[in-house]
């Protein structure tokens, strides 16, 4: 029993130890599993670091391309204010030229009717329709050398003879004061415009109507403004005008007699005025100077009061 025991316990101690070996054993990481243990942490580690260093290296180079896009931005910005200047010093020499062009035309002749003083006079303001004549599909006639079109010429004038008679205290009405024409549909242009411009005088109070126009004729020489009046009427304005014209230019001629929409469109004084002629080349480039009309729009002016003076 005892021997038996005895094997019995040896056999059990030598179990035992295969136990605490194989425990061991099992404990033990072989050398591959080890390898890849490290191969594997290693690996782990290099991915971190790459993602860290990615990441940095993502962050500074964002700073770096917004650093640079606003260095860009800046000398765009600089470039910009430079090329701002350089346009402004090239309008500024492009007005210099165009003053010293306009003193070159010399095209306001001297005016010996535009200072005449009416100081010591007792003045009386008057309310004066002006009539830019033709406008937007209707030019007129046009220039000989620049094409211009008489419609916007007498455009200018009536503006420059709008300003000149309110500085000098009277009202002014005007029946165009743009390019297009007045029609209101496009089925009879010629004939709604000129409606149009008789319904502005027929509703508004006036005392005068000054239709401003250019003139156009065959034989190139001929220049110089000329006043025309309805036929049957009193002529005694377009007789001032036509003496306050004449003033300022060799062709001394007379007013003239016609029938015209524009002068029957009112029973108060009535003239169209054809400021010169487009087909001559001295009269157009002089229409077309802001300093001629505005020379011209005082002689009207001029005219027009020479006649109140007469007319009271
Ligand atoms: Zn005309």
């Amino acid at each position: 029993m005892s021997t038996k025991n005895s094997k019995i316990n040896k056999t059990n101690k030598y179990e035992k130890n295969v136990d605490k070996y194989v425990e061991i054993v099992n404990k033990s990481t072989p050398y591959p599993q080890r390898a890849f243990k490290f191969l594997y942490r290693a690996t782990a580690l290099v991915l971190l670091a790459s993602i860290i260093s990615g990441f940095v290296f993502m962050a500074l180079g964002q700073y770096v391309l917004e650093h640079s896009r606003k260095g860009q931005e800046a000398s765009i910005q600089e470039q910009n204010l430079l090329e701002q200047n350089n346009l402004q010093q090239k309008l500024l020499e492009i007005k210099q030229e165009h003053n010293l062009l306009n003193q070159n035309i010399n095209c306001s002749p001297p005016n010996r009717q535009a200072n005449a003083s009416t100081a010591n006079e007792t003045p009386q303001f008057k309310t004066i329709v002006i009539d830019a004549g033709h406008g937007g599909r209707d030019a007129g006639v046009r220039g000989e050398i620049t094409d211009v079109a008489e419609s916007d010429l007498n455009l200018q004038v009536t503006f420059a003879l709008r300003d000149e008679l309110k500085q000098r205290g009277h009202t002014v009405v005007l029946t165009r004061q743009t390019k297009g024409h007045l029609s209101k549909t496009d089925r009879f242009v010629k004939r709604e415009d000129m409606e149009a411009r008789e319904t502005t005088i027929q509703n508004n109070a006036h005392d005068f109507v000054i239709s401003i126009h250019m003139n156009r004729f065959s034989d190139s020489k001929r220049r110089g403004a000329q006043v025309f009046y309805q036929k049957g009427s009193d002529n005694t304005l377009a007789k001032y005008m036509q003496n306050a014209l004449n003033q300022n230019q060799e062709k001394k001629t007379q007013a003239i007699a016609g029938d015209f929409f524009i002068l029957r469109a009112s029973k108060k004084p009535s003239i169209i005025i054809e400021c010169g002629f487009l087909s001559n080349p001295t009269d157009e480039k002089q229409l077309a100077c802001p300093d001629h009309q505005k020379q011209l729009a005082k002689t009207i002016a001029n005219g027009l009061e020479e006649f109140l003076k007469i007319s009271t």
